[in-house]
């Protein structure tokens, strides 16, 4: 048995500050108070991303679920999406009877190809979802100008990307709308929750009463709702701790870059790309993975196993939705299913210390020879 510390791949950083504004609100968040951190987190998450309107959720999936009701997406609607995403991103588009549309994605960024989005549009397409996948960030412009062009709005999934900025503009404040999420895995965490995001004031107002059981903001009568909504509500703990974790937002994203960074250095000789981050733009690198060269004879059980003996946790890429059992195969969707066969992600927890960065990179280096 390996006596090494476990290295998680993933595990949130919280100080004093954050259990500090948790205490706080468990002992005074109530009565007139039970909205105070809820406004204050959406607030400074407003001005954190450059956006005008926020609403607190309780997940990531419940801001996109909100988010695209409020788009009006519905049964006999498409909406086109990358074919290796988390299930989350998917999950909602279902719920609300529309298809999902998987597409290939781009061999470098991992994200949508504009390409085969064009090609996918039909007369249903609803919607485009843009998932910045592990950090890294869609084609933005050439989607947006795609959405223009047919009428469609673009959607960001920006759960994975804090600290990614396209162009001086942050992930998740440059489409329709977008949703972040605050799980314990993610860059910034409330332990479970999210935001949805946007720009858009008419936009905002309707799904700011889908978010209130369907009550409409100024409504006189008390108890009133107008249509069927939903119940995804952040609590005002959540929320507190969300405040102390997004005043040290920067601190947090700059140690997933640190950690990338070290990776970066001790693996770029290797056959393998890692997350690319385009000249102009910053990857806020929510999760470093290592993707190995096609023919390079990476067996990815092998390496998780080689992990698991020296007590470090590897965690396989994102499977193609299409191989899932409830969604057609897409044969044609060839660099999806070849990168999730090549890749997997590595630990990345902000305060990774370079010895476990070093017993990391051990490993794949290890691996990488061997592969060669
Ligand atoms: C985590 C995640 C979600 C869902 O967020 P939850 O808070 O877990 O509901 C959605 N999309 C992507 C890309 C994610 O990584």
């Amino acid at each position: 048995m390996n006596q090494n510390p476990r290295i998680h791949y993933t595990k949130p950083s919280i100080t004093e500050l954050e259990v500090s504004y948790a205490v706080d609100a468990a002992a005074n968040g109530w009565g007139e108070h039970c909205y105070d951190y809820i406004h204050r987190f959406e607030r400074m998450f407003r001005e954190h991303i450059g956006v005008t309107h926020a609403i607190a959720t309780s997940s990531g999936t419940g801001a996109l679920h909100l988010g695209m009701a409020g788009l009006g997406i519905g049964p006999g609607d498409e909406v086109i999406l990358g074919d290796i995403n988390w299930i989350a991103s998917a999950a909602p588009i279902v719920h609300l009877g529309a298809t999902p549309v998987l597409v290939d994605v781009d061999a470098v960024s991992w994200c949508l190809d504009p390409v085969k989005v064009e090609r996918a549009i039909t007369p249903n397409t609803k919607a485009i979802l843009a998932v910045h996948l592990y950090g890294n960030l869609c084609e933005i412009d050439a989607l947006l100008d795609i959405g223009r062009r047919h009428g469609i709005p673009v959607i960001e999934d920006a759960a994975e990307a804090i600290g990614s900025i396209w162009h001086g503009r942050r992930a998740g404040s440059m489409g329709a709308f977008g949703a972040f999420s605050f799980h314990g895995t993610k860059t910034i965490t409330t332990g479970e929750g999210g935001i949805f995001v946007t720009n858009d004031d008419a936009l905002y107002e309707k799904v700011l009463t889908l978010s209130n059981h369907g009550r409409a903001k100024g409504e006189t009568r008390q108890f009133w709702p107008a249509v069927i909504g939903f119940k995804y509500k952040m609590s005002n703990i959540q929320a507190a701790i969300g405040c102390g974790q997004l005043e040290r937002v920067h601190e947090l994203v700059a140690g997933k870059r640190r950690v990338f960074e070290a990776y970066r250095r001790a693996l770029g000789s290797l056959p393998l790309a890692m997350n690319p981050e385009p000249s102009g733009t910053t990857n806020g690198y929510w999760m470093p993975t290592a993707v190995f060269d096609p023919g390079c004879g990476f067996d990815r059980d092998s390496l998780l196993s080689e992990f698991r003996e020296e007590n470090i946790d590897g965690r396989v890429f994102f499977w193609p939705l299409s191989t899932l059992p409830m969604f057609e195969p897409r044969p044609e969707n060839l660099v999806s299913l070849s990168l999730s066969q090549r890749a997997i992600n590595l630990p990345s927890y902000h305060d990774l210390d370079q010895g476990g960065i070093e017993r990391v990179t051990r490993i794949v280096s290890r691996h990488a020879g061997v592969a060669r």
